[in-house]
């Protein structure tokens, strides 16, 4: 299993993105698969999260939601680490990882100090896709490949949802 460095200290901090919000910035040389942090926080159903959350009544949707499987979702607002701040890419640098129910971000490619971290969400809503979506989930990742959208389209088959929002 890939561990993290001697470095106790964390290669990254949290600070405010240009992508939106606060965001997660490597402080030093991070190698490509190197294992950062676990995402961490209360682990629910989806039963609960859609209880604590509803996306349609907030202009922007929280996106503190991690999709385990078809019965765990990670509440990162209930005891999250830095990993909740770690912004959407189209164009990602870091992937999440699902080791035996545990998700941890890795980097997906060697990381030069000062760049933000990011990994695809790749969220997904249950139902028929709306046009409101566009709006209310836009992507500002500036990735020359952006999909301009957080959401995955719904496609037939499905893919087992990684993460949901919020
Ligand atoms: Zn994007």
């Amino acid at each position: 299993m890939a561990r993290m460095g001697q470095n106790p200290v964390p290669p990254f901090e949290v600070r405010a993105s240009p992508i939106q919000g606060q965001g997660v910035f490597a402080t030093r040389r991070i190698r490509r698969g190197a294992r950062l942090l676990e995402y961490t926080g209360e682990r629910i159903s989806h039963a609960e999260a859609n209880q604590r959350y509803d996306d349609d009544a907030v202009d922007h949707p929280h996106t503190f939601l991690f999709t385990v499987s078809a019965q765990v979702v990670i509440d990162a607002a209930v005891d999250g680490n830095a990993a909740r701040f770690i912004n959407h890419s189209c164009a990602p640098n870091c992937q999440a990882v699902d080791d035996e129910g545990r998700i941890f971000i890795e980097a997906a490619r060697a990381i030069r100090p000062g760049e933000e971290l990011a990994y695809d969400y790749q969220l997904e809503r249950a139902g028929r896709w709306r046009k409101d979506f566009a709006q209310r989930y836009a992507c500002r990742c500036g990735a020359p490949n952006c999909r301009g959208v957080l959401l995955l389209k719904p496609k037939r088959p499905r893919r087992p949802a990684r993460a949901l929002a919020a």
